[in-house]
């Protein structure tokens, strides 16, 4: 039986990029209404976990914020300080289109903070397995500027918190539908890192996340890109999931695996073209806590990062945490209307990606199949 641990703090439920529509503030041609990520839909995701029973299968930890020395494991110091002055005015852009209100500051610290202290938890054998559901998130946040939403690395300072705490190869899966170039920045030339995105080909950053980026200097392999064409769907992750992720994570032999889970690939999520549903989110927790089991120990840490339906994320949240808890995938009301569309199936110039990454990425290709 797991002992699981559930990361949540009510401040970043406060954090709001403020009044704007999809992802821009208030501007010209902009009429106020509410931009994407409304932090307050997290609490609602969390309140579906409650009522559905999930959480009891948890201990509830609150967080404390991440010191400066944790942020600085990845950023410096000009970019703290940036997003402390830029929320103390209450409003504003930190960084490029990463928009803060006055409580901003702290639900980063707080967001961080639960990453770090998961990790370590999960390292010193409190809890097997833990979820932090945290916002702003963090996989586009660089070293030294705020991108996109995201205000300091959670999944980049975990990494480097736990390598602090004493272990050497972290792998770090991220399936947000973005490509996560703060995270691939942060360990580009780090052998002890396996950074593996899948996420939609050529959707933001543009030109960034492609097969061809595979980690340079000492780090070189250490990277490998998952970039699926829009409108892939559940076998399409799965594939990419049991084909490279699950292969390349043998070769690398990890002692931590750390997710970020956003879910924002979702066929109902107005920032991404993607198919996924609950019950792929709820295969692949499945399959990486498996991965778990059999590589780490069973150690591993999911931390939220996008995810902007307001209708259906909350059922993404539950599908991930009812698996982390070793329970079947949840009802899902919204089930029958991605389940039956074509896009689910895995298609030609989907397992092209797949196949080209077997044959070629230096953790796949092996003897006569490299070329
Ligand atoms: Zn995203």
């Amino acid at each position: 039986m797991s002992k699981l641990a559930w990361y949540s703090h009510e401040i970043c439920f406060w954090h709001d990029p403020g009044p704007g529509s999809g992802y821009l503030p208030v501007g010209p041609g902009i009429e106020p209404l509410r931009q994407h990520a409304v932090d307050p839909d997290l609490r609602r995701a969390e309140g579906l976990v409650r009522l559905a029973g999930v959480l009891d299968h948890y201990t509830r930890v609150t967080p404390a914020p991440a010191t400066d020395d944790d942020l600085l494991l990845v950023h410096v110091p000009e970019h703290l300080a940036r997003v402390e002055a830029a929320s103390a005015l209450g409003a504003g852009d930190a960084g490029v289109y990463a928009y803060v209100n006055h409580h901003s500051a702290e639900a980063a610290r707080v967001a961080a903070g639960a990453c770090v202290q998961a990790t370590t938890a999960v390292l010193d054998g409190r809890f097997d397995r833990a979820y932090c559901l945290v916002r702003p998130p963090g996989h586009h946040a660089e070293p030294d500027r705020a991108m996109a939403l995201c205000l300091y690395n959670n999944v980049a300072i975990a990494a480097r918190a736990a390598q602090r705490h004493g272990v050497r190869r972290v792998l770090v899966l991220d399936w947000d539908v973005h490509h996560g170039n703060g995270i691939q920045r942060t360990f580009y030339a780090d052998p002890d890192v396996l950074y593996v995105s899948i996420h939609q080909e050529g959707l933001f950053p543009p030109a960034s996340g492609l097969v061809t980026e595979t980690g340079t200097g000492a780090g070189a392999g250490r990277t490998l890109n998952v970039p699926l064409p829009a409108g892939s769907g559940h076998e399409a992750y799965l594939a990419a999931l049991s084909r490279l992720v699950a292969p390349a994570a043998r070769t690398f032999r990890p002692e931590l695996i750390l997710v970020a889970a956003g879910v924002d690939a979702s066929g109902h999520d107005p920032m991404g073209r993607m198919m996924c549903t609950s019950r792929t989110f709820h295969a692949m927790t499945v399959g990486m806590c498996a991965l778990a089991d059999e590589l780490t120990d069973g150690r591993i840490v999911f931390v939220h990062e996008g995810g902007y339906s307001a209708w259906y994320q909350p059922t993404l949240v539950l599908a991930i945490a009812a698996a982390i808890a070793g329970l079947p995938a949840p009802p899902d009301p919204f089930l029958h209307s991605l389940e039956h569309l074509p896009g689910q199936r895995l298609r030609p110039q989907q397992s092209r990606v797949v196949e080209h990454l077997e044959a070629h990425h230096p953790m796949l290709a092996r003897g006569g199949r490299s070329r």
